[in-house]
């Protein structure tokens, strides 16, 4: 962070690179160390090439108590998943296609599930408790006859849960279904060892513990192996389950961080619980806020909280001094606010009020105290323009309109100033992705001079199109259109 940039409160979207990992990578891609295939044994750059990465397995080996040999490099946890759902599924197929997951899986998890589903794999997603544990005896319960894989996270890149993969792999090896655990937020954050876990396959990557983008890997117990297919072919490098030339930088890189996480990571988990007790107390401290995942195991570099009144987008605009994320996902493809806080049991309006405040090695008590002060800032100036500190109803003059809230994925609510039956003036509120909350400031400034009769100002297709929303978001515009027409409900008599 320097003077000018915003502290940066977003690890769990992905760390900074350690220097000493950027050290460790500009060496292997200067002069002559920047050349050899590991895969070319005759001449002595790919023989060194090699050796790096052999060495590099055993540090990320090392980080997770696996054996150097069931470490294969992949491009990122997300091909890691995608290897261990795919390539278990589709290797056992002939013994059974049922696959168990759970609701707040990374979408690297779900979306190969969901892939599977198309190749005539049944799927059963747990649900977690409202707290965002996926309860062992739930997945228990969604075991078959035919299931041959079940897939739980060690811990939610969303809300910190950590989920209790050891009771889940126990009753897993107990009936024969292989077992995959996604660990990106886990590893190096965590004491893991996968030897005293029942686990078959395990998904870490580089960019989570401060290594470099685009790179990772598969645990693959080494009895598992059978079990397993891949998804690409090739070469046959990683013992044919991930053909591709080895990146050497990457992989150096990756095993340098690891190295490193694995030395600091005691005193690191202290010093990185000590700064969210500091967050927690000082966003605790504003009143009306709530943290998702509070009362479970949660690691101690992810925080994730909802402010009651306060609309997440509105407020992460506001706050042009911290890098951060929503809980919501709705400015990606997917139509939701954030799956995994509604799968927790919270309403639309609190998932959509919710912020994911993450943190690491290079995060100090001062960058907490930054973060604390203008979330309080923010939060306070919001909740004074926020209705719910203003009557539902309108006074003298006023025509209050509204619609959407409570289930839906977006709430607006207009309140106009009518004067000789026409507007003279129009506040608004509006929760929702940003397209909602632009498209009804667009239309609240183009109220003015209107009446009762012409009260719209075009149609959602229109303001779509003025506002570049995606087709796919139309839908969400039509609670302007409703709150506009409730509006005209309650216009006053004249007289
Ligand atoms: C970041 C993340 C991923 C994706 O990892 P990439 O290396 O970016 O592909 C998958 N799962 C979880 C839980 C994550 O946090």
């Amino acid at each position: 962070m320097t003077a000018s940039e915003p502290v940066y409160l977003d690890y769990a979207a992905t760390t900074p690179v350690d220097p000493a990992v950027a050290e460790a990578m500009g060496r292997c891609l200067s002069g002559s160390d920047g050349t050899g295939n590991a895969s070319s044994v005759t001449h002595v750059f790919g023989r060194r090439a090699a050796q790096r990465i052999e060495r590099a397995r055993g540090e990320v080996a090392a980080l997770i108590g696996a054996a150097p040999g069931e470490i294969v490099f992949t491009s990122g946890a997300t091909e890691s998943n995608n290897l261990a759902v795919l390539g278990a599924a589709r290797a056992n197929a002939h013994r059974g296609r049922h696959v168990v997951s759970s609701r707040i899986e990374h979408k690297a998890v779900l979306d190969p599930v969901k892939r599977l589903e198309k190749e005539g794999f049944a799927t059963t997603l747990v649900a977690p408790d409202r707290s965002g544990r996926v309860d062992a005896q739930a997945v228990a319960a969604a075991l078959r006859p035919d299931t041959v894989l079940v897939s739980i996270m060690l811990v939610n890149n969303e809300i910190g849960v950590i989920q209790d993969i050891a009771a889940i792999g126990e009753l897993c090896r107990a009936r024969g279904v292989l077992f995959h655990s996604d660990a990106a937020q886990a590893a190096g954050k965590l004491p893991v060892d996968v030897r005293s876990l029942a686990l078959d396959f395990m998904s870490v990557t580089a960019h989570k513990l401060h290594g470099p983008q685009g790179v990772g890997a598969l645990y693959v117990r080494s009895g598992a192996r059978p079990s397993l297919q891949p998804i690409v072919f090739g070469g046959g490098q990683e013992r044919g389950l991930r053909p591709g030339t080895l990146p050497t930088h990457q992989i150096v890189g990756f095993g340098v961080a690891c190295d490193l996480a694995r030395r600091s990571l005691p005193a690191e988990h202290a010093r990185l619980g000590a700064l969210r007790e500091r967050l927690w107390r000082g966003l605790a401290a504003i009143g009306g806020v709530h943290a998702n995942g509070e009362g479970v195991p949660c690691v101690p570099g992810i925080l994730n909280a909802s402010f009651e009144g306060v609309e997440g987008e509105s407020l992460v605009t506001g706050l042009p001094e911290l890098a951060l994320s929503t809980g919501s996902a709705c400015n990606s493809a997917s139509a939701e606010p954030s799956y995994v806080l509604r799968a927790l049991g919270r309403d639309t309006q609190l998932a959509q009020s919710s912020l994911r405040l993450s943190f690491g090695r290079f995060s100090l008590p001062e960058h907490i105290d930054v973060a604390v002060e203008a979330i309080r800032r923010e939060v306070t100036r919001l909740r004074a323009l926020s209705p719910a500190s203003e009557p539902a109803e309108g006074g003298p003059g006023e025509v209050v309109g509204e619609a959407g809230g409570r289930g839906r994925e977006a709430w607006v609510r207009l309140r106009l100033s009518v004067e000789d039956g026409t507007v003279k003036r129009a506040l608004f509120k509006a929760y929702g992705c940003p397209h909602t909350v632009a498209v009804t400031a667009w239309v609240a400034e183009r109220l003015r001079g209107r009446g009762r009769a012409d009260l719209a100002p075009g149609t959602p297709a229109e303001w779509a199109e003025t506002l570049a929303v995606p087709v796919e978001k139309l839908g969400r515009l039509l609670v302007v259109e409703d709150a506009l027409a409730d509006c005209a409900r309650h216009w006053p008599e004249p007289g």
